[in-house]
C-alpha cells in the first residue's frame, strides 16, 4: 500500500521533522528548534551545541580565524583501559566530531569588536582538559595578550582527561597562569559557563573570569552531588548545582539566554572600551 512505510523508514522521518525537548518532552519542529538556536521554546531548555554551532551563533559573518589548530592530542602514557587505547579513542572521536581538541580557539569579531574566544566541546571526550586542550586555551590567553584583545572562554566539560594522568591536572594551574596575566594587566577575561561545567574546568579558569555568566539550566559542579551528599551527610536542595542556584549564591554574576548573548559580550565589553 501506497501510506505503508517500514518503521525503519518511519523512524528516519520523525527523527527529520521533529526535535523532543529533553526536559519537557514537547515535539517541536526541527526548522523552529534550530531557528530558536536549539533551546526550547515552550520551557527554555538550552540544549547542548557544537563548537562551531556557537562560533557561527556569535561572530559577525566571515570574521572568524581558528588559531593553534594544529596542536593535538598526544598519548604520552600509552594509555589503555577496558575499553581500548586512548589513542585509537582519539581518532574515533575526531572523525566523529570533525574537530581535533576539546576546545577550538581563534579570534573575530563579535558585533565589531574583535576578541580572542576558547569554545570547548563536549562531544569531543566529554570536553575533558587534556594537554592539548590546556595548551590551546593557554596559546590563546596569550594570543589576547600580545595584541591587548578580550578573551572569552565557553567551558563544556566533564573535568580533567583521565588518559592523560597527572599530565591533565598540570593544565589547571597552567591556564590559570596564563588567564592571570591578562587580570593583572587589565585584559578583560569572560568566563561563559555552559551545560555542564565540572571537574577541573570548574575548579580553574572557568571561575576566574572579570564576569563570570552562564546559560540557563546549566550544570555547574566540581564534585558529584552524590559524593558530596555522603562526605558531609547531608541531603542537598533540589537545584544544588544549577546555574540558577549558584547565581543565586554570589558563584555566577548573571544568567544569559543563548538569544542574547551576542549582544551581552558585546556590552559588556563596551564598558571596558575595548
Ligand atoms: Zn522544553
Amino acid at each position: 500500500m501506497a501510506w505503508f512505510r517500514s518503521s525503519k523508514s518511519r523512524n528516519n522521518t520523525k527523527k527529520e521533522l521533529w526535535v523532543k525537548c529533553k526536559k519537557c518532552n514537547s515535539h517541536v519542529f526541527v526548522d523552529e528548534w534550530n531557528k530558536n538556536l536549539k533551546v526550547c521554546p515552550k520551557c527554555n531548555y538550552h540544549e547542548k551545541i557544537t563548537a562551531c554551532e556557537r562560533i557561527q551563533q556569535l561572530f559577525d559573518r566571515n570574521t572568524f580565524k581558528e588559531l593553534f589548530s594544529n596542536i593535538v592530542p598526544v598519548d604520552s602514557l600509552n594509555f589503555q583501559d577496558i575499553k581500548g587505547s586512548y589513542r585509537d579513542n582519539i581518532k574515533a572521536t575526531k572523525e566523529k566530531t570533525g574537530i581535533s581538541e576539546a576546545v577550538v580557539t581563534g579570534t573575530g569579531k563579535l558585533n565589531n569588536k574583535q576578541v580572542v574566544i576558547a569554545v570547548m566541546d563536549f562531544r569531543f571526550m566529554g570536553g575533558s582538559l587534556g594537554s592539548a586542550t590546556g595548551e590551546r586555551i593557554l596559546k590563546a590567553a596569550n594570543y589576547a595578550f600580545e595584541n591587548n584583545l578580550p578573551y572569552i572562554i565557553f567551558s563544556a566539560s566533564g573535568g580533567a582527561r583521565m588518559q592523560e594522568g597527572t599530565l591533565s591536572l598540570m593544565q589547571m594551574a597552567k591556564t590559570c597562569a596564563g588567564i592571570s596575566r591578562l587580570i593583572k594587566n587589565n585584559i578583560p577575561y569572560i568566563s561563559v559557563l555552559t551545560d555542564p561545567t565540572s571537574g577541573g574546568v570548574s575548579a580553574s579558569f572557568a571561575m576566574m573570569g572579570d564576569i563570570n555568566i552562564s546559560e540557563p539550566g546549566a550544570l555547574i559542579a566540581f564534585a558529584g552531588r552524590r559524593v558530596i551528599e555522603q562526605t558531609i551527610r547531608e541531603k542537598l536542595p533540589d537545584n544544588f548545582q544549577t546555574a540558577e542556584y549558584l547565581c543565586d549564591h554570589g558563584f555566577i554574576d548573571s544568567i544569559v539566554n543563548r538569544k542574547d548573548m551576542k549582544d551581552y559580550l558585546s556590552n559588556v565589553l563596551s564598558y571596558y572600551n575595548q
